[in-house]
C-alpha cells in the first residue's frame, strides 16, 4: 500500500500542510500529479507532495498514527504537472510571501492543469484526425480507390477533413490507410515575415555585450521611449538561443503583448505566448509545447513567469517599474523577485530590466552596483522629444466661458492637430478618483454597500458602478439618509472628458479606452488598431494609454488634469504620477513629426509636475528619494502589509489591537516598526470588514520568523483572516 501525502484545494493557511490518504491501486502515482480525495465528506482535488510504502494495513496505520486514514478516490494525471523547478519554486514562494502552497500552483497553472475540483472541467488537449497509407499492396484497389491511395502516399500525412472523396470509409475498412491523431493547437496566428537583425548602435551593441558576456546578475537597461531597448532584448535573446538557451520575456500589459509578439515572432522561429486573454484551450496547449521543450522563447504578462522553460538564460522583464508585475491577490508575488528565485535553478541566468523610469528600488540598487546599470541615451533616428507646456488651471488668463475642462491653449492646439489631420492623445488620471455621486443637501456620498467605496456614475447607461468589485446599481430616486431627490457629481473621467470634446469639436472622431471598454475582450485592440489606422482622431483614456503604444501620427498628447494621481495617501503617488505623465509625453511625436505635451494643473510648481514635463528621471529621483528618505519608506526600508477581515466588526478591532501587542512584544529586540492598527482603503471586502497593520523594517529576516510563526497558528482557531502582503504597492 502507498501512503501519500496530499495538499488539498483550498487556499487557506490553516490547511497549509499535507493530509494522509492511502492508494491500494496498481497505477503508477508520482510526486506532483493530482488526486481525488474525500475530505470534510466532500470530493476535492488535492496534490501529492510525498509517497511512502507500507507494508502496514490501513487499520494498523490508523492506530500507528492516530488519525483516520481514508483512501484516495483516483488519480488524475500521469505525470507531474509541475517540473521539478517549479515544485522547488513553489516552496521559495509559498515561503517568502507566507502563502499556503496550494495557492501558489494554482496561481502557477493554466486553467486546465489547476490543482481545483473546477478544473477538471476545462479543456483537454485537441485533436486532428490525420490519415496515412499503412499496406504496400494494393492489388485490391478499383482504379478510383488506387487513385485516391496513391495521393494520400504522395503527401504523406493527410488531414481528413482536407479529403474531398467519399472513398476514404473504404480504404480504411480495407486497411490500406490508417487513422492518426495529432495534437491540434488552439491558438493560430497569422505569419509574419521575418526581419533582417538590425545594425546596432554603439549603445545597444554595449548593452547586448554586457548581457550575454559579463557576470552580473541583474541588468538594468535605461533608456527612453524609443530608444531601441526592444532592439537590445531581441539581440540578446538571439544569442543565449544560439548557446542552447531559453528565454523568457515579460510585458507588463495584455494589449503591449499584441505588438511585443508581433516583433519577437517576426525575429524567432519559435515563440509561445502566455497570457489571461487567451482562452482556456490556447493556454493549455502553449503551455504544453513549452513544456515539451519545443520553445525558445516565451512573451507574456506577470504569470509568465511561471512558464515550464528549462536552461533559462535569460529572463526580460520590460518597463520593470509597472505594478502590474506584482500580484495584487494571495500570493502576492512580485515577477522580478520570482524571476530572482528562478535564477538559482537557472545556471547562469541573466535578468534584465528595461524601463525609462526604473522604479526607485532599482535605481537604488543599480546606484549601489547591485544590478549593472546599462543606459541608452538617444533616441533612435535622434527624433526629439516633445516640446511641453505646463497650463496653470487656477490662473483666469487661462480660462474662457467656454470650458472649465480644457485650457485655451489646450484646446488651440488640438484644433491645429485637427486641421492637419494629425492625432490626439488626451490622458485622464484618475486612479482611485472616478466620478461619484453625492446628496446635495446632505452630503451623503452614495458607496458600494459591499466594498464601502464611492460608486462611479456611468452617463451612458445612467448606473452607478463600483470598480472595486463590479457591482452595478441603478440610480436611486431620492437619498437613503434625508430622502433629497438632489444629487451631484464631483470629479470627472473619461465619459465626462469624452463629452465635452464631443460639443468643442463636433466633427472629430473620438474614441474612448478605459476599464469600462477593457472588460470585453478584445475591446482595447479594437480600438488602438483603430487609433493606429488612423480611423480617428482624438483617443481619451485612463493611463492604459499611456503605455508602450507607437501611434505614429500622434504630435499632441494633452493631460487633463496631471494632479489627480497626487493626492493619493500612497507613498508611492508621487512615482506614479511621475511615470505615468513622463510615459504618456513620450508617446507624441515619436516619428519624424515633432510632438508637443500640455499638462493641465493646479500645482505647477510642484516637483513631479515640472521634472515629468522636463522628463528629467534623476532630477525626479533625486527630490523624491529625500521624502522617502525622511519618511523612512521604500527603498530606505521594507513594507509588508498585515490585513484582518472578518463578518464581525468588533473581533476584527479586537483582534487588530491583539496583535498589534503581539507583534511589538515579539520584534522587541529588532528594528522593526509596527504602524496601526487602521482603516485601509478598502474598508470592507467581500462583506468583511477589515483593519490593517503595516510592518517598516531594514531586514527580512527580521519579520519572516515571527509572519510564520502567525501564518501557521492563527488562522486555525479564529473566525479571522490573516492575509499577508510582502512589499506590497501601497500603504494605505
Ligand atoms: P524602446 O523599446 O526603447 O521604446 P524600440 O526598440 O522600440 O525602443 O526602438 C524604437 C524604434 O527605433 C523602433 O521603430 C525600432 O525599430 C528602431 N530601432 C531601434 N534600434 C534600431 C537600430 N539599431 N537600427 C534601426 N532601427 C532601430
Ligand atoms: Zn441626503
Ligand atoms: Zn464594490
Amino acid at each position: 500500500m502507498l501512503l501519500l501525502g496530499v495538499i488539498i484545494e483550498y487556499a487557506a493557511n490553516s490547511l497549509d500542510r499535507p493530509f494522509s490518504y492511502a492508494y491500494n491501486g496498481d497505477l503508477d502515482v508520482k510526486i506532483g500529479v493530482r488526486v481525488v480525495v474525500p475530505f470534510n465528506n466532500r470530493k476535492v482535488v488535492g496534490y501529492v507532495t510525498s509517497i511512502e510504502k507500507t507494508d502496514d494495513t490501513l487499520e494498523e496505520l490508523e492506530e500507528n498514527t492516530g488519525f483516520k486514514i481514508k483512501e484516495i478516490i483516483s488519480i488524475i494525471d500521469k505525470e507531474p504537472i509541475l517540473n521539478e523547478e517549479l515544485m522547488m519554486l513553489s516552496n521559495d514562494i509559498a515561503s517568502y510571501y507566507f502563502s499556503p502552497l496550494i495557492s501558489v500552483y494554482q496561481t502557477m497553472l493554466p486553467p486546465s492543469l489547476k490543482p481545483k475540483l473546477s478544473s477538471l472541467n476545462k479543456p483537454k488537449i485537441a485533436y486532428d484526425t490525420y490519415v496515412e497509407v499503412c499496406d504496400e499492396n494494393t492489388n485490391d484497389l478499383t482504379p478510383k480507390q488506387l487513385e485516391l491511395y496513391l495521393k494520400i502516399k504522395d503527401e504523406g500525412l493527410v488531414l481528413k477533413s482536407d479529403i474531398k472523396s467519399s472513398l476514404v470509409p473504404t480504404l480504411l475498412k480495407k486497411k490500406k490507410i490508417r487513422l492518426v491523431l495529432k495534437e491540434k493547437m488552439r491558438l493560430v496566428l497569422e505569419d509574419v515575415e521575418q526581419i533582417q537583425d538590425k545594425d546596432l548602435t554603439l549603445e545597444q551593441r554595449k548593452a547586448v555585450e554586457e548581457i550575454t558576456t559579463q557576470n552580473d546578475k541583474v541588468y538594468l537597461l535605461e533608456g527612453v521611449t524609443g530608444s531601441g531597448k526592444t532592439e537590445v532584448y531581441i539581440q540578446s535573446s538571439k544569442k543565449m538561443i544560439e548557446e542552447g538557451k531559453t528565454v523568457l520575456m515579460l510585458v507588463p500589459e495584455i494589449s503591449l503583448t499584441v505588438q511585443m509578439v508581433k516583433r519577437f515572432r517576426a525575429c524567432f522561429s519559435n515563440v509561445a505566448i502566455l497570457h489571461g486573454e487567451l482562452t482556456p484551450a490556447e493556454r493549455y496547449d502553449e503551455y504544453r509545447r513549452i513544456s515539451r521543450g519545443e520553445v525558445d522563447l516565451v512573451i507574456g504578462a506577470r504569470s509568465a513567469i511561471f512558464a515550464p522553460l528549462t536552461n533559462i538564460g535569460l529572463i526580460i522583464i520590460d518597463e520593470e517599474h509597472s505594478e502590474t508585475y506584482k500580484q495584487d491577490v494571495s500570493p502576492f508575488y512580485h515577477a522580478l523577485e520570482v524571476a530572482k528565485m528562478r535564477q538559482k535553478y537557472n545556471e547562469n541566468c541573466k535578468i534584465v530590466l528595461g524601463s525609462a523610469t526604473p522604479s526607485l528600488e532599482t535605481k537604488t540598487r543599480a546606484l549601489k552596483g547591485v544590478y549593472k546599470q546599462l543606459y541608452l541615451t538617444k533616441r533612435f533616428n535622434d527624433s526629439s522629444l516633445p516640446e511641453t507646456e505646463i497650463v496653470d488651471m487656477l490662473d483666469w488668463k487661462n480660462l474662457d466661458n467656454e470650458s472649465s475642462m480644457f485650457s485655451l491653449s489646450l484646446r488651440h492646439e488640438i484644433k491645429e492637430r485637427l486641421d492637419k489631420k494629425e492625432q490626439v492623445l488626451l490622458l485622464v488620471n484618475r486612479r482611485g478618483f472616478s466620478p461619484f455621486i453625492s446628496c446635495r443637501k446632505c452630503g451623503k456620498v452614495l458607496k458600494c454597500p459591499t466594498c464601502g467605496l464611492p460608486l462611479s456614475y456611468h452617463k451612458k447607461d445612467n448606473l452607478l458602478k463600483c470598480h472595486h468589485c463590479g457591482l452595478v446599481d441603478k440610480m436611486p430616486f431620492s437619498c437613503s439618509k434625508c430622502q433629497s431627490t438632489m444629487f451631484t457629481k464631483t470629479g470627472f473621467g473619461t465619459e465626462k472628458v469624452e463629452e465635452e470634446i464631443k460639443r468643442l469639436f463636433p466633427n472629430s472622431r473620438v474614441l474612448r479606452l478605459d476599464s469600462d471598454v477593457a472588460s470585453i475582450r478584445s475591446a482595447v485592440g479594437k480600438v488602438i488598431t483603430t487609433f493606429e489606422n488612423e480611423e480617428a482622431d482624438i483617443l481619451i483614456g485612463t493611463q492604459m494609454i499611456a503605455k508602450g503604444h507607437d501611434f505614429k501620427n500622434v504630435t499632441l498628447v494633452g493631460i487633463v488634469l496631471a494632479d489627480l494621481g497626487l493626492n493619493i495617501p500612497s507613498y508611492k503617488a508621487s512615482e506614479r504620477t511621475f511615470n505615468l505623465i513622463t510615459q504618456a509625453i513620450g508617446r507624441a511625436g515619436r516619428h519624424e513629426k515633432r510632438g508637443k505635451a500640455i499638462i493641465q494643473t493646479y500645482m505647477p510648481k510642484h516637483y513631479v509636475i515640472y521634472d515629468s514635463s522636463i522628463q528629467d528621471y534623476n532630477r525626479f529621483f533625486n527630490e523624491e528619494m529625500v521624502y522617502r528618505k525622511e519618511a523612512q519608506n521604500p527603498p530606505y526600508t521594507y513594507l509588508t502589509m498585515i490585513t484582518f477581515a472578518s463578518n464581525n466588526e468588533k473581533e476584527v478591532i479586537d483582534k487588530s489591537y491583539y496583535f498589534k501587542d503581539l507583534l511589538i512584544a515579539k520584534f522587541a529586540s529588532k528594528k522593526v516598526e509596527v504602524i496601526g492598527p487602521s482603516e485601509p482603503f478598502l474598508v470592507r471586502v467581500n462583506d468583511k470588514y477589515r483593519r490593517k497593520i503595516l510592518l517598516k523594517y531594514k531586514n527580512y529576516n527580521d519579520i519572516s520568523p515571527v509572519l510564520k510563526e502567525i501564518k501557521e497558528n492563527v488562522n486555525k482557531s479564529s473566525s479571522i483572516d490573516v492575509i499577508i502582503n510582502v512589499d506590497p504597492m501601497d500603504d494605505y
